[in-house]
């Protein structure tokens, strides 16, 4: 028989990005045996890539900003399809969330008076990102640790043992949520090392296991964003929404060849960096959208003197929300008026001194020395859009992170969660979601462990049912390879499900995904248990392809264009759609997707908006309930 190493936990958070980590912080506070589980080694998540800070409406740098300013920026950037109550909780607790990062040891840029130094960013109407330089998710990482060890030093002296209420298992990947009935029992998985399996018996999971980027090629993403924690709710019967929405980050690099796809960070345009092509012209001002009209400057000179006086101006277009500027950069380059590496230039360099450029992007400045040998306070860069966040994910409870379908005590925060950032994220408002939700989702999977009267037990068929599925790829010889499968995955995708979709190429998608996922059932990877990458990537495919088939069934199910998912066919935003999210669920292996009407926005909360801006979101019927509301 196989060996199993057996833990006991109250709670276990998989994944140990910022949700991981502010989850766990949150159920060692109640008290509760907590295990935080990391595929990548402890630090490494992509919380860590963060560059250019967190949103939160401290009104630090602009004291006409409050939650109801955020709140209404949030539900703007996603186009009013966002889980209202998500949008509110978010905007409202951010603030408290990054002040008391602090008390942990933050240390966040200063203003002159000393408070927290706040940037401006795309959709943020005013400053509100709290960053330090251009390497803020590193601080924020480096802090929840910080809080953690502190918390097992406590429990040292309580326990005599460091890690009496909460350990780390890095490097450990969860293949299987485990269940009794529709209860969550466990979690099973592997060491990446050793390949030896380890089961958590536990009544709570958290899953915050980020992203699904690398089901595309040219991705910001890290290697581990393989769509897990998705896949795994999937198969335990809770469901995904929203996942037709991908954010196309529109700065990724696009040379070297090598390094296509790693990010720019936003806070070069959010510091004053344009957008030109190839013939030098600032383009942007030709792609604001109706909706956004009113916020946004129509000359350079107008833009321009926004960053020194914000009040008497309006943005600049450089900083309209994400997915208008990665599809302008798309149509630019689609009409020839590209770099030659297939991009547009983004200048910092003319509108910097060179040390300031140093000073606020150093990690910027290094990355295109050391990867380009650009020097970006001299020369523009060459930029283009890469696959950066996914808006979809696990449909959950806005106050709890409990997920829907049919399991209890499974719970989901951060990047892995749906509903929060509707069709678009704005970029910040991840790091603040973390933290947020993190914590939520923490504190509520202790309550939920705390109520029950009786343990789930992990049955030892499941358990054996789970090592099968595990050593099947190493069982199979000549089977299919595991890195031509991810390539020809990755070759759907982007081709097929990217930026710019069409019926029929989602129609020709959704085959080519259905002959990839008989493809892996025949997976095969040489070698042993003992590291072995293809053999991890062999079983991360099957997660991976589970998800790309409901971003590509729901990218074709929704007839409009709206945030994140553009049909070239159905060019506009439909007020019809607006009202609906479309849910995936698993029935047997087969994805299900359904309609499902959104929560109506509470009356006090719609009325943070006038009823012109409503009109260009809502249907008839909701504009009638509006006026009815305002008299
Ligand atoms: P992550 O930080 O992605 O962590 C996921 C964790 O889950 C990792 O520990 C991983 O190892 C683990 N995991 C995954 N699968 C498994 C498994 N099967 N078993 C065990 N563990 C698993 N957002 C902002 O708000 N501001 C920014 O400035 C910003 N800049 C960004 C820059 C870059 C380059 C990138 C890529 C993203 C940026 N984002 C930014 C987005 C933001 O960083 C992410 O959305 C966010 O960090 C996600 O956090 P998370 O805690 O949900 O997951």
């Amino acid at each position: 028989t196989t060996r199993i190493e057996r833990h006991h936990y109250d709670v276990v958070v998989i994944g140990a990005g910022g949700a991981g980590l502010r989850a766990a912080i949150e159920a060692r506070l109640a008290g509760k045996r907590t295990a935080i589980i990391s595929k990548s080694l402890f630090g490494k998540a992509h919380t860590v890539m963060a560059e250019g800070g967190a949103a939160a409406a401290m009104g630090n740098v602009n004291s006409r900003d409050n939650w109801q300013v955020h709140f209404r920026d949030t539900m703007r950037g996603g186009k009013f399809l966002n889980n209202f109550r998500m949008a509110e909780l978010h905007a409202k607790e951010s603030p408290q969330r990054i002040w008391e990062l602090e008390t942990y040891g933050a240390l966040f840029d200063r203003t002159k008076d000393g408070k927290i130094s706040q940037r401006n960013f795309g959709g943020h109407e005013y400053p509100r990102l709290a960053h330090v330089g251009d390497r803020t998710g590193l601080e924020l990482i480096r802090t929840l640790q910080q809080k953690i060890v502190s918390l097992q030093q406590e429990d040292k002296k309580e326990y005599g043992d460091y890690e009496a209420r909460i350990k780390v298992f890095d490097e450990t990947t969860i293949t299987e949520l485990l269940l009794d009935g529709d209860r969550i029992a466990g979690a099973f998985g592997y060491y990446r090392e050793s390949g030896e399996f380890v089961l958590f018996e536990a009544p709570a999971v958290v899953l915050a296991t980020g992203g699904v980027g690398r089901s595309y090629k040219v991705t910001s993403n890290s290697w581990e964003y393989t769509g897990d924690g998705h896949a795994l709710a999937l198969r335990a019967g809770a469901t995904l929404i929203n996942m037709e929405f991908l954010q196309f980050h529109p700065t990724g690099m696009v040379w070297p060849v090598s390094v296509k796809g790693i990010l720019v960070t936003e806070s070069v345009r959010g510091d004053g960096g344009v957008l030109k092509n190839s013939e030098g012209k600032r383009f942007m001002f030709n792609y604001v959208p109706d909706v956004f009209r009113k916020q946004y400057a129509e000359t350079e000179e107008e833009a321009d003197r926004w960053y020194s006086d914000p009040d008497n101006n309006r943005r600049p277009p450089e900083l309209l929300p994400r997915d208008e500027v990665a599809r302008a950069i798309n149509s630019e380059v689609k009409a020839g008026r590209g770099t030659p590496a297939g991009g547009v230039y983004l200048d910092i360099a003319s509108r910097l001194p060179a040390e300031e450029v140093r000073r606020r992007l150093p990690s910027m400045y290094h990355q295109f020395k050391e990867l380009a040998d650009v020097d970006i306070t001299a020369e523009p860069m060459e930029v283009g859009p890469t696959c950066h966040y996914v808006m979809g994910g696990v449909e959950v409870d806005p106050d709890s992170g409990a997920a829907h379908g049919h399991v209890q005590g499974l719970f989901a925060a951060g990047e892995v969660s749906g509903g929060m950032h509707g069709s678009n994220r704005l970029g910040g408002n991840s790091l603040s979601d973390l933290l947020v939700f993190g914590k939520r989702a923490g504190e509520h999977a202790s309550t939920y462990a705390s109520g029950l009267s009786a343990r789930p037990k992990v049955s030892a068929p499941d358990v054996e049912a789970a090592v099968d599925r595990a050593l099947a790829p190493l069982e199979r010889e000549d089977g299919e390879n595991p890195y031509t499968l991810q390539q020809d995955l990755q070759a759907v995708m982007g081709d097929l499900v990217g930026i710019i979709r069409r019926k029929g190429e989602l129609e020709e998608s959704l085959v080519k995904l259905a002959d990839l996922r008989d493809r892996v059932t025949r997976v095969s990877a040489a070698g042993g248990r003992r590291y072995n990458p293809g053999w991890h990537l062999a079983l991360d495919l099957r997660n991976m392809l589970v998800v790309s088939e409901c971003t590509a069934r729901a990218a074709l199910e929704r007839e409009e264009s709206r945030g994140g998912h553009t049909r070239e066919d159905f060019p506009t935003m439909a007020p019809t759609w607006r009202t609906v999210n479309l849910v995936c669920s698993l029935d047997g292996d087969k994805v299900r997707l359904e309609h499902k009407p959104l929560p109506k926005i509470r009356a006090e909360l719609i009325q943070l908006f006038d009823r012109t801006e409503l009109s260009k979101y809502l249907t008839d019927e909701e504009l009638a309930d509006f006026d009815a509301l305002t008299g």
